[in-house]
């Protein structure tokens, strides 16, 4: 049997990368592939680890603190994650998740930690089969984020600075992953059309994978 793939949708809050990720879940399904897939996402409730993660980035505060301890909580929060999904890649399950180690890499080298760093915490863990980084202009995600969540912001939300290096942070990442962990399909996607054109363009991708 052939083992199943890690596909990950990345991106800055707002980007689209649910939508997309929802949309690949719904084609798989009815393209008549029987065998179940696993859609999934980080930081995530399957450990301490996430609770903790997810409970820093609610709380108030400054964007740029915690860093060290972020990556500690996300990447063992990664290791419990790829306990649970890498056993089902092997019995030829897809595994969709909305983030992965890129949102470690983005988000805490904006908050100053070396990628070379990042790596370690992050070393043996899964690679992806395939990366889709939607890449939107920061103002734009603000805003749709606002329709879809009110003024309920989270603390990095609101930094447009903040979020506007994490953005770029992620565009560079097709060039480093590759060396640095292993990392070799990674797609950015232009985010700031139609719904419809993006997924075009998954499919596209997808369809080569
Ligand atoms: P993410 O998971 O990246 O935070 P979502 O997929 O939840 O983003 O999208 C954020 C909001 O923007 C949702 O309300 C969604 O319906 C909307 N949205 C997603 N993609 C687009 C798009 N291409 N154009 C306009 N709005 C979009």
């Amino acid at each position: 049997m052939t083992d199943g793939k890690l596909i990950v949708f990345e991106g800055i809050n707002g980007c689209g990368k649910g939508t997309q990720l929802d949309l690949l879940h719904s084609y798989i399904r009815s393209s008549g592939k029987a065998i179940p897939i696993f859609t999934t996402g980080e930081p995530n409730y399957f450990d301490g680890n996430g609770r903790m993660a997810r409970e820093m980035l609610d709380s108030e505060g400054n964007p740029y603190s915690n860093n060290l301890k972020a990556v500690e909580y996300f990447a063992e929060n990664r290791r419990t994650h790829n306990n649970i999904f890498v056993p089902m890649l092997k019995k030829g399950i897809d595994v969709l998740s909305d983030r992965y180690w890129h949102s470690n890499f983005a988000f805490q080298n904006a908050q100053g930690i070396s990628y070379a760093d990042i790596a370690k915490a992050n070393k043996g863990f899964r690679a992806p089969n395939l990366t889709f980084i939607l890449d939107v202009p920061v103002n734009i995600a603000f805003e749709r984020l606002r329709k879809r969540d009110g003024d309920n912001r989270r603390k990095f939300e609101g930094d447009f600075d903040f979020v506007n290096s994490v953005r770029n942070n992620y565009l560079e990442l097709g060039s480093i992953l590759p060396r640095l962990i292993k990392d070799k399909n990674i797609f950015v996607i232009d985010g700031n059309r139609s719904i419809t054109d993006i997924f075009e363009k998954v499919k596209e991708i997808y369809s080569f994978f």
